[in-house]
């Protein structure tokens, strides 16, 4: 008789450890009821850790006598199907992440513990969208069929078998017409009152919406015909033009034939105005997941959309992971986007993601955006996406005109050039909205003492201290680290200490001095920090009660303020010459899409930008051609530069509290990459020295990084696998982090 041989479970586990780990199953499970997408708790080093069971084997290649058993098993069911976790695999192999660090980075915080699953609710029926728009006058030959079709209606996220049972008594032969008919279908009903991160079903209030434009028409019908297989859009529209109405007809289509719908935004809390558009107009329950919600909320949210339930998911990055079994487009707003790009840990893209998702379910992807990042026109010039267009602004809104304010020489006052004050004057006098945009929260950038010269910097990072007046602090922007501003200077003891420069508490405090009377509100990161502020500020000026709106580019998200006609851009000419390739296309969105906030009514609007460098190249193509020029100028020179989307990047970035450490660490891992490409032969791969990075020393760390450029993908990826794995075997001393940041949008 042969053996019988064991069982072994290959196992991803929690945090940043590369490869899987084999297991034997525990003692007291049947070897069947283990399925990949499981979590298991398993000894690992002293300890136990969380992992995830990824697949099973036949034998062991790692010593098999010493292997251990899994201690227990946390879920009865599999938390990721296979579909789930060939897409994370795919993308922990794509942007070399350990498997452990991407699969428990893509599940709801509570899952990434050993916490048991919240109850996903129980087995139910809902009415389909079909079910709720129907006229059960439809059903009058069918009085069984009718009562049921009612009693769902009624409750449309659905009722629980039970609970139908005790209303309706046996009812199985209606509830299969029914079925077959497509207007009920199964869901899990959550115990006890509705979760709050799934929207409540508000009635359909306006299911029709405006009358589509000829261009919006055309858009929708191509995505539309493409339903059922994998296409990738581009949804090129200026701010205003009907690009959410484009999405909410296509949704609507998806959740109709009873699928799913996925959502992708840059930052949730940025947009209430969506979200509230989107529960107005679409049959739900929908899931809202993002970052601020409570974990249970987040996490009950996520197992509505895993169970098939939730019609449209709306989410942050993370939620480009969700599980959608029945999964029918995706959208992804604001595609260009840099916080689409996780910085830390498991370094993603979730539009590149969305792309590839899309691939695998065999569905519709739309990247929407007013300024579209340079690598998706690049796509699209290619052919490979599908440009839509929508060059007007629905509704007859004007576009604004942009004019550049030569400032040199000029003495402003609250930031403003004469002729800007002017115009600010103007426009308020005459009962109109002005937005004013300055990117620099806090009162003054720095504070120094003006009898000795001393500034106010932070003892961890190589940068200045802000000074927050109201606070009454002394604030670093980039470690969190503050202190309670001093009354006299630390080094001389002198009295005389001065803010330099301004940020927008400064701003409204000036602003406030040269027009009083007039009703101001700042939206900027401390002005909102309390909940519901920024709704209130936002609905205080779409009622007209603000005169002046000033803030950060938080302005510059995602909401309409239809009664501003005059955007004044203060200061944006430190970006200009910035070091960071991306720095151009980052400052052009940006100047476009505040831009992009005026004139939206019938009042047509006027965007004034300041600037000390009136002929510099970015500043006049954008003025000349809008973005589009703006995009082609930026891409011939990305071209020459041989940089994205021409070539490819990745960022081996190292930090450690020790100034030596990193630079070691990527000194070793530059010999090992030199030595490799040796090995692989021609493959374009070149790689820098290691270099520090521009703010070396943050929050008590070191970093340095290093660049390796290739001109495809396919070479590059070889190289990466072969050396990631090599990069492990470095010893890792004195507290050292590393990481590959493939496709970096951030390149400090
Ligand atoms: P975007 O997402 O491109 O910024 P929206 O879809 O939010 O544009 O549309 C901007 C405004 O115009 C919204 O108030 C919307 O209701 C309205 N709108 C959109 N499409 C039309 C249309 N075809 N006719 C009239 N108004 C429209
Ligand atoms: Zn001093
Ligand atoms: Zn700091």
């Amino acid at each position: 008789m042969l053996p019988v041989s064991p069982l072994i479970l290959r196992v991803a586990v929690a945090g940043p450890l590369p490869g899987l780990f084999d297991y034997l199953p525990p003692a007291e499970s049947a070897p069947t009821s283990l399925v990949p997408g499981m979590r298991l708790l398993v000894p690992f080093g002293r300890g136990q850790r969380v992992g995830m069971l990824v697949e099973t084997a036949g034998h062991s290649e790692q010593n098999g006598d010493r292997l251990k058993s899994v201690t227990a098993v946390l879920d009865a069911t599999a938390l990721l199907g296979p579909v789930d976790l060939a897409l994370i695999r795919w993308a922990a192999d794509y942007y070399r992440s350990p498997l452990g660090e991407a699969l428990f980075g893509a599940l709801p915080v509570r899952l990434r513990r050993a916490d048991a699953r919240l109850d996903p609710g129980s087995p139910g029926l809902r009415p389909t969208a079909a079910g709720l728009n129907l006229d059960v006058a439809a059903l009058g030959r069918a009085p069984a069929q009718r009562r049921v079709m009612e009693c769902l209606r009624a409750a449309p996220q659905g009722l629980a078998m039970p609970t139908l049972k005790a209303r309706l008594g046996s009812c199985v032969g209606p509830l299969k017409a029914l079925r077959d008919l497509g207007l009920i279908e199964p869901c899990r009903v959550a115990a006890g009152p509705a979760p709050p991160a799934a929207i409540p079903d508000a009635p359909v209030a306006d299911p029709a919406g405006p009358v589509l434009n000829p261009e919006q028409t055309r858009a929708v019908a191509a995505v539309s015909a493409a339903l059922g297989g994998f296409a990738p859009f581009v949804l090129d529209g200026v701010t205003g033009s009907g690009k959410t109405e484009v999405y909410i007809r296509l949704i609507a289509e998806v959740i109709a034939a009873g699928r799913q719908a996925l959502v992708l935004v840059p930052e949730i809390g940025l947009t209430p105005q969506l979200r509230d558009r989107l529960a107005h107009r679409l049959p739900g329950p929908h899931a809202v997941l993002h970052s601020a919600l409570p974990e249970a909320e987040r996490e009950r949210a996520w197992h509505s959309a895993a169970a098939g339930c939730a019609t449209l998911v709306l989410g942050t990055r993370s939620a480009c992971f969700v599980p959608l079994p029945r999964l029918g487009l995706i959208v992804v707003d604001e595609e260009h986007d840099a916080s689409l790009k996780q910085q830390e840990g498991f370094r993603y893209s979730a539009r590149d993601l969305a792309v590839r998702r899309a691939q695998q379910a065999g569905c519709p992807v739309v990247l929407g955006s007013a300024t579209p990042s340079l690598e998706t026109l690049y796509n699209a010039r290619l052919g490979r996406y599908r440009r839509l267009h929508l060059s007007q602004r629905a509704g007859g809104a004007q576009a604004p005109a942009i004019a550049l304010l030569d400032i040199r020489g000029q003495t402003l006052s609250a930031g403003l050039s004469p002729l800007l004050r002017a115009q600010v004057e103007a426009q308020t006098g005459a009962g109109n909205q002005v937005l004013l945009f300055l990117n620099r929260r806090g009162y003054a950038p720095v504070l120094t003492c003006h009898d000795c010269g001393w500034v106010g910097a932070c003892p961890h990072c190589d940068a200045r201290l802000t000074l927050h007046l109201k606070l009454r602090r002394l604030w670093c922007h980039h470690c969190g680290w503050f202190l309670t501003t001093p009354s006299k200077c630390p080094d001389c003891q002198g009295l005389d200490l001065r803010g330099l420069g301004l940020g927008t508490e400064r701003l409204e405090e000036e602003l406030q001095a040269v027009f009083p009377g007039v009703r101001l509100a700042r939206v900027d990161r401390d002005s909102t920090r309390r909940k519901g502020e920024l709704d209130r500020l936002l609905a205080a000026s779409r009622s007209g009660e603000i005169q002046i709106l000033l803030g950060t580019q938080m302005l510059a998200k995602g909401h309409d303020f239809p009664g501003v006609t005059l955007v004044g851009i203060l200061d944006l000419d430190h970006t200009l010459y910035a070091s960071d390739f991306r720095a151009p296309e980052r400052t052009a969105q940006l100047i476009v899409q505040v831009a992009g906030r005026a004139g939206r009514a019938d009042r047509p609007g006027r965007v004034v930008l300041q600037t000390r460098h009136p002929e510099h190249p970015l500043l006049k193509s954008l003025i000349l051609g809008g973005y589009p020029g703006f995009a082609e100028v930026a891409l011939t020179e990305r071209e020459s530069a041989q940089l994205p989307p021409f070539g490819h990047l990745v960022l081996l970035r190292a930090d450690a509290p020790d100034v030596e450490v990193p630079m070691d660490f990527l000194r070793q891992g530059r010999t090992l990459a030199l030595r490799l490409l040796g090995d692989l032969g021609e493959t374009g791969v070149a790689v820098s020295s290691p270099v520090p990075a521009t703010m070396e020393r943050r929050a008590g760390r070191y970093r340095a990084q290093l660049l390796v450029e290739g001109p495809e993908r396919l070479g590059l990826q070889r190289f990466l696998a072969s050396w990631a794995s090599k990069l492990w075997t470095i010893p890792r001393n004195r507290g050292l982090r590393w990481s590959l940041d493939v496709d970096p949008q951030e390149m400090l």
